[in-house]
């Protein structure tokens, strides 16, 4: 990345120059393939364009009928700084009202950027790909001028338009659901998390916990050779909407293939998950679904350890989803629950009894 032209000059680029650092800025930004790399590729952007001494990106995340502001990502002068350090702290969005509407204006307006006050403060919300706002940027003490104000919205379309097509490549085309290619990435990062967490805990009740669910439609082949393929196809549809319903927005939720889905739960034990994941069963078991009635689905479920192999993790609800399917099927296993009850036996894992990746 190049250094940060005219700080401190309060002055803008000449015209030539703006149109250099605008193509790198698309170079840069088509590199990218992956959201979270490319919103901080994006920030670097605006911070250095806009000459901004802070510049923050919160992410919106709906529970229940709360929508929860967190910040993910802080530059001061162009440079990162965790949020933590620089004690910058989430909030519901019902607090503040102003913020509220300008994050709803663009859902009426299209693209928009706020200027809260010159020079001051800038919002400029960031559409997902179903352009809904998923995030926003916010920009304090920037350089003041009309031209930013104009090449803004642009790069802010150009964004939209590029985490789309981003977004399009992660998820599974039938369903939505995050894709398996997706997999290993978002696991990577959820255990670098967790790692972090776990060596800042003093003690093991703040540790903050994730688990893994492997979800298996049962006699999913029956549906087919009844119904036909295309019905086959409706009911995993129907089947991964009740998933978007159920789980929060943190949880990841993975199409793996076929009729097998995972789930990834945040800040959650294994108490907790295995009753959001009956929740869930039970859920499909009352669900009619047209033409074919009701299905059923059998959920292994395996705690996230962060010194692990994500390999052994899906092993571990494998060997759990095996255990719900060899005992009536529609039903919720736990692996550790499973390991306690001696209905399962621990298993050393040694390099060559799995498959590594
Ligand atoms: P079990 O309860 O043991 O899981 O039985 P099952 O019939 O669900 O499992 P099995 O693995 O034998 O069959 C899975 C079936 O899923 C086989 C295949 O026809 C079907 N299938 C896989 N991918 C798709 C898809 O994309 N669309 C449709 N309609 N069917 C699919
Ligand atoms: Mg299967
Ligand atoms: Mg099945």
């Amino acid at each position: 990345m190049e250094p940060i032209e005219n700080k401190g000059e309060n002055t803008a680029p000449s015209g030539s120059k703006q149109l250099e650092m605008l193509i790198t800025s698309i170079v840069e930004v088509t590199k990218q393939r992956e959201r979270f790399a490319l919103e901080d590729c994006f920030s670097r952007i605006i911070s250095r364009l806009t000459d901004a001494e802070t510049l923050t990106i919160y992410h919106l995340q709906r529970k229940d009928d709360e929508t929860f502001v967190v910040p993910v990502l802080h530059l001061v002068d162009g440079v990162n700084v965790s949020t933590r350090n620089a004690n910058i702290k989430p909030f519901f969005l019902s607090g503040n009202k102003p913020l509220a509407d300008i994050l709803h204006k663009p859902l009426v307006t299209g693209v928009s950027v706020t200027v809260v006050e010159a020079g001051k403060e800038m919002i400029l919300p960031l559409q997902g790909a179903k352009g809904e706002v998923s995030a926003f940027c916010k920009i304090e003490n920037s350089r003041d001028d009309a031209s930013n104000q104009r090449v803004l919205p642009l790069l802010l379309e150009f964004y939209t338009n590029f985490l789309s097509l981003i977004e399009d490549n992660e998820r599974d085309a039938l369903t939505g659901l995050l894709n398996r290619k997706t997999f290993d990435g978002r696991i990577s990062k959820i255990l670098t998390t967790l790692q972090t967490q776990h060596q800042r805990a003093a003690d093991n009740s703040s540790k903050i916990n994730f688990c893994l669910a492997t979800l298996d439609i049962d006699h999913f082949k029956h549906v087919n050779d009844t119904f036909g393929h295309i019905y086959g196809d409706e009911v995993l549809l129907l089947f991964a909407n009740l998933i978007k319903k159920t789980f929060r927005d943190d949880d990841l939720l993975f199409r793996f293939g076929g009729e097998e889905f995972v789930v990834l739960l945040a800040n959650t034990d294994t108490a907790l998950a295995h009753l959001a994941l009956e929740r869930f069963r039970s859920a499909v078991e009352s669900h009619t679904f047209p033409q074919v009635g009701q299905i059923t689905v059998s959920i292994g479920v395996a705690v996230i350890s962060p010194d692990e192999m994500p390999r052994i993790t899906i092993d571990r609800a494998d060997q759990a989803l095996y255990f719900a399917k060899q005992n009536g099927r529609n039903q919720v296993r736990v692996y550790e629950e499973l390991v306690e009850q001696g209905l399962l036996k621990e298993q050393d894992i040694k390099t060559g009894d799995i498959e590594l990746f």
